[in-house]
């Protein structure tokens, strides 16, 4: 046995006998699960710079990506950057910010401890990852102060200066603790995005937009992150922003036709043709009703948002059951049969945003394909400003005309689902993607 197995034995034989709570975090060449160590890790979550195994991604994935943003290490398409942000950050030991109360000794004393391989994943294993960060039970608070939004304000000028520097788990700290992606400095006349693009940055830019920040926002002088990663000769980092900026309506193309726009040739948008799928048979499109409707940018970037969550949850859960073994995981945990409830949304919204399971691969496809054409109507800028529907009438209305289709009217109605779940609405790292989306798409469609 070499000295590597041997050591990597023994410590989860410490750990399980609770006589240290952590593994060394540094530790590159033994990769264990950041939740419960023991298994390797398969996948990762981006937004929290962890690695985490099978069993804790089942329950990531059933808190929303407002919460966890999974990804599977090897069978999802990675931007290289990315998952170099995200080893930096698990290697330098980000774990450390969601279970900072757990290192305290005195904690082990109290009865706090993590989940252990031997737990089961419900309700052990579950109730300690959403702890953990659901409820951000570990992290450590800041000290009241009177005036919340001027922590606020102090924790992002904090991350404005800290962002020129390659000390990613101290960005991570400071959103963690609430820290804005998107801060405009007032006196500085910028974002942090701006000083990390300018600076070559690379893995804090990565960092800032899976939070949120938004490349194409300008500056006091009119100029964008992507000018700036550009002026100062960062040409992959500027390409790299111009990819996120467009990141909604890609992966969207990218899951129907497995391509996506050459943007360094002035194409920002794929819509699918006939040729590219099955859809040749749709005739039915909905940009005809979206147009009826007169949607405004608002909703519509809503709807687009919703969409790409189920194109994330349909294209994880293919990942899910090709990585796994058929074994009892797969019976214990499933798959995530609709998007999860996510408590910044009203009810209506997370009902229709379950609705969107109901949808089969079909009439999936033709949703996606008139979000497509839609997105790049109104970018081309004839945009709709009245709004007279909500989301939710739409999907009503799609799924209508829809209805002979193969609808299958024995699953189950998701509704009460959407309003009972014991979430911590004031959580601050439950909006990456979704703040991203929405920046992106408000910069898309309406400036
Ligand atoms: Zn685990």
């Amino acid at each position: 046995m070499y000295f590597r197995d041997f050591l990597k034995i023994f410590l989860r034989i410490l750990i399980v006998l609770d006589i240290i709570v952590d593994l060394p975090v540094t530790c590159t060449k033994c990769l264990c699960c950041i939740c419960c160590p023991w298994a390797e890790p398969r996948w990762a979550s981006v937004n929290r710079g962890v690695l985490i195994c099978d069993e804790c991604c089942s329950v990531h994935r059933s808190l929303g990506r407002h919460s966890s943003q999974v990804r599977h290490l090897t069978h999802t398409p990675w931007p290289p950057t990315q998952l170099q942000m995200v080893q930096m950050l698990y290697n330098n030991g980000a774990n450390s910010i969601w279970e900072h109360s757990l290192l305290d000794p005195a904690s082990v004393m109290s009865g706090k401890r993590k989940a252990i391989p031997q737990d089961k994943v419900h309700p052990n294993k579950t109730e300690f990852i959403k702890a953990k960060y659901q409820m951000l039970a570990f992290v450590h608070r800041m000290p009241c102060r009177d005036d919340d939004s001027f922590t606020a304000k102090d924790l992002s000028k904090q991350l404005h200066s800290s962002v020129r520097t390659g000390n990613l788990e101290t960005c991570l700290r400071l959103l963690s603790l609430g820290a804005q992606a998107n801060f405009f400095h007032p006196e500085k006349g910028n974002t942090p995005l701006h000083v990390a693009a300018k600076a070559g940055q690379v893995s804090q830019v990565e960092l800032l937009t899976v939070y949120g920040a938004d490349p194409g926002a300008p500056d006091s002088n009119g100029k964008t992150p992507i000018d700036y990663a550009r002026q100062a000769g960062h040409h992959d980092l500027a390409d790299r922003l111009v990819e996120i900026q467009y990141e909604l309506t890609d992966r969207l193309a990218f899951y129907l036709c497995g391509r996506k726009p050459d943007h360094k040739n002035g194409q920002h948008f794929i819509i699918p043709q006939m040729a590219d799928s099955f859809i040749l048979h749709q005739t039915c499109h909905l940009l005809s009703l979206f147009n009826k409707l007169q949607l405004s940018n608002h909703l519509f970037e809503e709807l687009a948002m919703d969409v790409y969550d189920e194109v994330d949850r349909r294209e994880t859960d293919a990942v899910w059951l090709a990585t796994q073994n058929h074994s009892t995981l797969v019976t214990e945990t499933t798959v995530v049969p609709f998007l999860p409830v996510n408590p910044e949304y009203s009810s209506t919204r997370n009902q229709g945003r379950q609705k969107l399971a109901r949808f089969n691969a079909h009439e999936f496809a033709t949703l996606v394909i008139d979000i497509l054409s839609d997105a790049k109507r109104r970018q081309q800028g004839s945009s709709v400003t009245s709004p007279k529907e909500n989301v939710e009438l739409i999907l009503k209305s799609v799924s209508s005309r829809h209805g002979s289709e193969g609808q299958d009217n024995d699953q189950p109605d998701y509704d009460s689902v959407a309003s009972d779940e014991d979430t911590d609405p004031d959580a601050p790292t439950g909006k990456g993607n979704r703040t991203k989306v929405l920046i992106h798409a408000s910069h898309e469609y309406i400036l």
